[in-house]
């Protein structure tokens, strides 16, 4: 068998041609720009990376975006108030405090100052907190899930009633896909490291996935044949053959497990650039739900 392949770039493309349209259209009936605020505490290159590909996305889909950036040495105080100031301000929709903070911060108290109504990254616990509850629904759904359930729509996959593995329960992609799976009406299964027997587990599962952070873990003979795999893994591995000496594979043994499933995200081009572009469409939100209240 060999299986669908899940384009991630196609799909984030859309989701960022849809933004960019009604980013427009806002523009045009209300006189209104939305605008992201990105808040970066330290000199970290990966997390600097990051922000800069999100600012750079931004400015390609008419967003206003304002960079902040506080040294690696900053207080608690610095950031909360940092993060007070940008909840005032009527020209930021949208606020990102790019994660990890540096060790010596209390990340869950920066989390919780941000307002509610601009938690464009979905983590603040209320937002978590609806997420994980019955007929609620949070103002913001966490990004990188986000794209995956989106992507799984995409591929046609069915969630009603279908056997959900997520390997993974970190608080940024495991634990928020599981209860979105379960929203979205799967019988849900979480693994994690403790997990004794993870292939019994894989082996029922009609939709796999992985957010595990080691490289080509899960292999084809784990899979049951036919399954969806969305593979949130982005790692680097050396490969001296590489222009840059080394190339990104994910948490899944791609060629492996394609021999096997039904539907498979490849690494890079799947997950990835899902995760930009559902936080252009929260920032997006942010900005409708200031217009509603003006
Ligand atoms: P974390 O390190 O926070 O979490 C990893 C999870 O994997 C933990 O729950 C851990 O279990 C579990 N785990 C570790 N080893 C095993 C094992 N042997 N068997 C089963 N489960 C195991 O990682 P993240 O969730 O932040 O990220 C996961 C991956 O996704 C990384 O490769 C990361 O780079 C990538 N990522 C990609 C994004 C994208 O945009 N595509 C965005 C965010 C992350 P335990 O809880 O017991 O420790």
């Amino acid at each position: 068998m060999s299986a669908q392949i899940i384009d991630g770039k196609a799909v984030a493309a859309k989701v960022r041609d849809q933004v960019a349209v009604k980013v427009a259209e806002m523009k045009e009936k209300h006189n209104y720009t939305p605008g992201l605020a990105t808040v970066l505490v330290g000199e970290d290159p990966a997390s600097a990376t990051y922000v800069r590909s999100k600012q750079r996305m931004c400015e390609r889909l008419g967003i206003r975006s304002v960079g902040h950036t506080l040294p690696a040495d900053a207080s608690q105080e610095d950031v909360e108030s940092l993060v007070s100031q940008l909840n005032a301000d009527p020209e930021v929709n949208g606020i990102l405090v790019q994660l990890p903070l540096p060790k010596h911060l209390d990340e869950e108290a920066v989390l919780n100052s941000i307002s509610l109504e601009k938690d464009v990254d979905g983590f603040h616990p209320v937002n978590i907190g609806r997420l994980a509850m019955k007929g609620r629904e949070p103002l913001f759904i966490p990004c990188t899930p986000h794209g995956c359930m989106v992507l799984l729509e995409d591929a046609g996959v069915e969630t009603s009633g279908a056997e959900a593995v997520i390997v993974g329960r970190s608080n940024i992609v495991g634990l928020p896909m599981a209860m979105l799976l379960q929203k979205a009406n799967a019988t849900v299964t979480i693994c994690h490291s403790r997990t004794k027997d993870l292939v019994e587990h894989l082996k029922r599962a009609d939709i796999v996935v992985a957010a595990i952070g080691i490289p080509e873990m899960i292999k084809g003979d784990m899979l049951k044949p036919g399954t969806a795999v969305i593979d949130v893994g982005i790692n680097r591995v050396d490969d001296p053959e590489a222009k840059r000496g080394y190339r990104l594979v994910g948490d899944v043994d791609y060629d492996s497990a394609a021999e096997v499933a039904g539907a498979i995200t490849p690494v890079p081009g799947g997950v990835g650039p899902m995760t930009i572009a559902m936080l252009m469409q929260n920032t997006l939100r942010a900005a409708e739900i200031a217009i509603s209240k003006q």
